[in-house]
């Protein structure tokens, strides 16, 4: 697994962290630029001006929901965990969210850095469950006839969410449209 965040790992990543500093290896510095390059640079932005020219150009969205992984080469991101990525689009009637039930795998080079709750065991196994509960308790209240899907990510597959265009965003520049698109709305947990 590329990342783990089960408990013992997280001890030891922190421990080992703290003995490299200590030996003058390694500064806190260094670590935190990397935290920053992939929480800001990295980070979301990529995935919502992939969603944006989604939005505005029909033929890039059929390319990306047909084949993810070839389509995002496009933008040339950098950062890895999108060997195979697939896109699964929100519609009227459907639903998409992401989870990792095993750990905590997720698209880094469109989504940056995976939050704190994606990694918690409760959201893990209840999105599973009980989808509609959690997403509700989440903020996001859906009619009862839309349906759910959850996609379970792993070392081999990675999913974003392609989520609905708000209405009053038709015709707006690609710029514009990603600074409406949410991290959490690409992983499904709310909606625009
Ligand atoms: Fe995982």
């Amino acid at each position: 697994m590329a990342e783990n965040d089960h408990e013992p790992q997280a001890i030891r990543a922190e421990a080992l962290e703290s003995l490299l500093i200590e030996k003058g290896l390694l500064t806190a510095d260094a670590i935190d630029d990397v935290i920053v390059r992939y929480s800001e640079r990295v980070g979301p932005m990529n995935g919502a001006s992939v969603v944006a020219r989604a939005w505005s150009d029909p033929e890039f969205r059929s390319r990306l929901l047909e084949d993810g992984t070839s389509a995002i080469k496009e933008f040339s991101f950098e950062g890895g965990q999108v060997e195979k990525l697939v896109v699964v689009e929100n519609t009227e009637k459907v639903h998409n969210a992401i989870v990792c039930t095993l750990c905590s795998c997720y698209p880094w080079a469109v989504l940056g850095l995976p939050p704190k709750w994606y990694k918690d065991p409760q959201y893990r196994s209840r999105i599973v469950s009980e989808p509609r509960t959690v997403l509700k308790e989440m903020g996001l209240d859906l009619p009862a006839d839309v349906e759910i899907r959850i996609w379970d990510s792993s070392a081999e597959v990675r999913y974003m969410v392609l989520p609905r265009q708000p209405e009053l965003s038709i015709g707006k520049s690609d710029e514009e449209l990603a600074q409406l698109v949410t991290r959490n709305s690409m992983i499904g947990v709310e909606s625009l």
